[in-house]
Parts: C-alpha cells; sequence; structure tokens
C-alpha cells in the first residue's frame, strides 16, 4: 500500500498500489451510493478527501512509530471529531450533524485509521456529558471547545478495577466540602486516551456501592491529587488508556456536571449514543476488511485462476458483504429516526421513545460488534498470509475487531439487557 510502512515487503507492489485509501473509499462509496441521501453522501466524500489529503501531505505511513494522538488538532480544527451535536453554544455552526452525518465521520476516519477513529470515538464519550450539562458555566464551555476543536483528547471515567460491567455500584468516592466543592477518592481503569487528555468526566458515588449516590464530575487533569498510568492493550497498541488514581482531588463547584444523586441518570442519558457510536465503529471496520479482501481477491492468483472465482472465497465473501451491507442499513436508518426524533422535539425526546431506543441500541451494539469480529477475521482469513503480515492495516482491524464486544458494555450485558426488554415488551403487548 503506498505509504504503508512495514518490516519487510511480502505483497507484490501491484497489489498493495491497488490498496489505497482511494479505492478503498471508493469500494464503499460504490456500495453506499444508492442508499444514502445526496447530504450523506457529500458529507461522506468531503471527509474522505481530507483523509487523503491528510495521509498524502503528512506522509503517514501508519507504521507502528506513528503517534495518532498527533493528529487530533488538525480533525478538530475540520470539526471531524464529532458531528453528533452543531455546539452553536461554543460558536461552531456544523452544517451536518446528527448521528447519520457522524456516521459518514467515522466510515471515513476507520477506514483511514481505524486505532485513530476509536480514540476519537472515547473524545466523544466525554463531549457529550459537558454537551447535555454545560449550564453555559464558562469553564464548561471552555472545555467542550477544547474537546470538539482537537486542543484536547477527552475520556470518559466509568470502570473502576473492581467494577467493570456493575458500573452503578462504584467505590470511587467524592465528599463534599463546606465551599460545594468535593474531594475524590479511588481509582479508575482502562479509560481510554485519559494519560492524553486535559479534561475528562468522572462518576464518583458519596455512598460506596450506592447508586443513588452517584455524581458526575469534570476534571482537568492537572490538578493535584490526579495521577495516571498507561495500560497497555496489545490489540490496540496506539491508543493510551489510563488507570487513574484520584488522592484528595478537589473538584470546584463550577465543574460538578451532575450533583449527588443525578450521576447514574447522567450515566444512562449517554448510553444509547454511545452504543450506536460503538456499533458505527463496528460496521466501519467491517467495510475496511471487506474493502481489503475484496480487493486481494480479485487480484490474488492461484492455481492460474483469481482466488474470489474459487467458491470457497466468493461465496464467503459475499456471506460477509451481505451482512456488512445489511446491517449498515438497519444502523442508518436507526440513526436517521433518532435525528429526525431530535429535531422533532428539540433535543428532549420523551421517555417512551428514549427506552425502546435503549433497547434498539443494545441490539446494534450487540449485532456490529459480533459481525466486526467475524468479517475481520474471516476477511484476512481469506487473504491467506497477506491478511496476517504487517503490510496492509488488515491487522489492525483483525485486532480492534475482537475489542467491540467488550467495549461499551460487554456481549453478555447487552443480552442482559435486551431480555429485560423482552419482558418488558410481552407486558405492553399480551394481554
Ligand atoms: C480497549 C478498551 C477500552 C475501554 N475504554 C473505556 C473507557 O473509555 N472508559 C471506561 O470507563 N471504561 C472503558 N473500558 C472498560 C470496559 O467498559 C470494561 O472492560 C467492560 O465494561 C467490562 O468490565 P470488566 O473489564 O471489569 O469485566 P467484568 O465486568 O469483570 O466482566 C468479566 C466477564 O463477566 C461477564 N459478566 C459480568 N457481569 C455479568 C452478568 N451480570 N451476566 C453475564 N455475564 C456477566 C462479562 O460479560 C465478561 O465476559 C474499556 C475497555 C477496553 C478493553
Amino acid at each position: 500500500m503506498p505509504g504503508k510502512k512495514f518490516e519487510v515487503q511480502a505483497i507484490n507492489d501491484e497489489i498493495l498500489e491497488k490498496f489505497s485509501l482511494k479505492n478503498r473509499y471508493n469500494f464503499l462509496n460504490n456500495n453506499l451510493m444508492s442508499i444514502l441521501s445526496p447530504n450523506e453522501f457529500n458529507f461522506l466524500k468531503e471527509v474522505q478527501r481530507f483523509c487523503m489529503r491528510f495521509e498524502k501531505k503528512n506522509e503517514i505511513t501508519h507504521g507502528p512509530d506513528e503517534d495518532i494522538y498527533d493528529w487530533v488538532p488538525a480533525f478538530g480544527e475540520q470539526g471531524y471529531i464529532t458531528r453528533q451535536h452543531n455546539f452553536e453554544m461554543c460558536d461552531v455552526n456544523y452544517e451536518h450533524w446528527g448521528l447519520a452525518p457522524d456516521f459518514m465521520r467515522n466510515l471515513a476516519l476507520d477506514m483511514f485509521d481505524p486505532q485513530f477513529a476509536m480514540g476519537g470515538g472515547a473524545t466523544v464519550l466525554a463531549i457529550n456529558p459537558v454537551y447535555e450539562h454545560h449550564e453555559h458555566v464558562p469553564i464548561r464551555l471552555e472545555a467542550l471547545k477544547d474537546l470538539i476543536t482537537g486542543k484536547s483528547p477527552g475520556a470518559i471515567l466509568i470502570t473502576e478495577p473492581e467494577r467493570g460491567s456493575d458500573a452503578v455500584h462504584q467505590l470511587t468516592t467524592c465528599t463534599e466540602q463546606s465551599d460545594g466543592s468535593f474531594l475524590l477518592n479511588g481509582t479508575k481503569i482502562y479509560n481510554t486516551n485519559a494519560p492524553k487528555s486535559k479534561w475528562v468526566v468522572s462518576y464518583a458515588t458519596a455512598e460506596q456501592n450506592n447508586g443513588n449516590m452517584m455524581a458526575q464530575f469534570l476534571v482537568n487533569t492537572n490538578w493535584e491529587g490526579f495521577k495516571v498510568e498507561r495500560v497497555n492493550i496489545p490489540w490496540v497498541p496506539k491508543l493510551f488508556l489510563g488507570k487513574e488514581t484520584f488522592t484528595n482531588m478537589r473538584v470546584p463547584k463550577e465543574y460538578i456536571l451532575g450533583s449527588v444523586g443525578k450521576g447514574r441518570e447522567h450515566l444512562f442519558e449517554g448510553l444509547v449514543p454511545e452504543r450506536i457510536s460503538i456499533a458505527i465503529m463496528g460496521m466501519s471496520e467491517c467495510w475496511g476488511a471487506l474493502a481489503h479482501a475484496v480487493i486481494y481477491a480479485n487480484l490474488r492468483k492461484q492455481f492460474d485462476q483469481e482466488i474470489l472465482k474459487f467458491q470457497g472465497v466468493g461465496f464467503l465473501l459475499s456471506d460477509l458483504w451481505a451482512q456488512t451491507t445489511n446491517v449498515t442499513i438497519g444502523l442508518l436508518k436507526f440513526c436517521e429516526a433518532y435525528d429526525e426524533k431530535f429535531e422533532k422535539f428539540q433535543g428532549n425526546i420523551p421517555n417512551n421513545i428514549k427506552q425502546a431506543m435503549v433497547a434498539s441500541a443494545s441490539q446494534f451494539k450487540y449485532h456490529a460488534a459480533k459481525l466486526s469480529r467475524k468479517v475481520c477475521y474471516e476477511s484476512a482469513n481469506l487473504m491467506g498470509g497477506a491478511g496476517l503480515c504487517d503490510n496492509t492495516l488488515m491487522h489492525d482491524y483483525l485486532n480492534i475487531s475482537r475489542i467491540q464486544e467488550i467495549v461499551g458494555g460487554s456481549r453478555q450485558i447487552q443480552q442482559y439487557i435486551m431480555s429485560l426488554s423482552l419482558r418488558t415488551l410481552y407486558k405492553m403487548s399480551v394481554s
């Protein structure tokens, strides 16, 4: 692939050249042009043009030495960190915004570099609660602007060493002081971007193991009492995840996004866009891996034939392609419906609709994560040694696709949520 840095070239020049970002984008666009609206398609192509220019201008190789965090400011300046909102309160007014445009943004970024796209997704998890609860407090607006314009990555601190799936029974405490500030004590872990972030959003509780006493805080990582160490996740070696220790870290009043008693509600309100974003990431990975495998299978010859022509290859690729296309269309429909409702109810989607969306978000997160693992593995498998060596982004896809089922609530937790929804639906339906 032009620009790709590798130890030893394993794939021939002709095929490597055909893996260009331009060709992979073309494959995606030819698949999606009939289902995207003109606005969606134009925005997708706009972000793609930026990524292609950026890759070329900066001679990005996607090799192991590059720091993906170096690219954040440039993407932030273009408004490509998130398009879930238009952020007019920060004097930023995007033309294309909502979940569907954000799907387009992520498709383009993920094909450019999947680990970079995932890091951006984690920043969005810090952006959303500040967006929801800035209340026009200047320091919160400053943090929000820093995050959306790429001045700093962001991180969300929910998980603790002893509390993962059980996120509402936290051990990190917050103790109110006479001046209204809080002291935080405890440890968080696996927080994507935290070692690189100036701003993070953290949960803590006024009483350990009591979900009703949770609060939510905006934190400046330069404060005294905040310590961060890097946790290495070998499947995403370019991402910096943190283990953070709070030792009597003081959070001034104006940084409290949700007071004691509000934390749990704030945690849940962000779950639909968070899970949909992970589903979007999963589907973007499917397209990235498929683009490689389809190009390869059309060029690679064995037994004097393009391998696509052997049923074992062509039929498996068709199966992966059909599933990827279908889930993409379903997810896009959900995003469009969400955006319509967001506009209709001016951001205050009624609770009964929100409730139904929680189940859909779990369904998509569950399905897309599972599909990504399968499509990325099988696509690499269809490329033989070429899918496993370091000459292309395929090994990034293979590795990153294996963590999608854990982030944002594991497979079993999504199944648990869905089974509870089936109980509710039964009660609503059967008299
Ligand atoms: C790459 C990566 C990025 C991450 N980014 C962030 C981040 O930015 N911010 C953040 O706060 N966290 C983040 N996390 C943490 C992630 O959300 C947790 O790892 C996840 O919620 C699972 O928690 P755990 O690791 O403690 O596993 P556990 O909760 O201990 O789960 C272990 C196993 O038990 C199963 N299990 C647990 N409870 C049940 C149950 N009730 N029923 C059935 N099965 C169950 C789980 O499905 C899993 O298979 C990240 C993790 C990774 C790996």
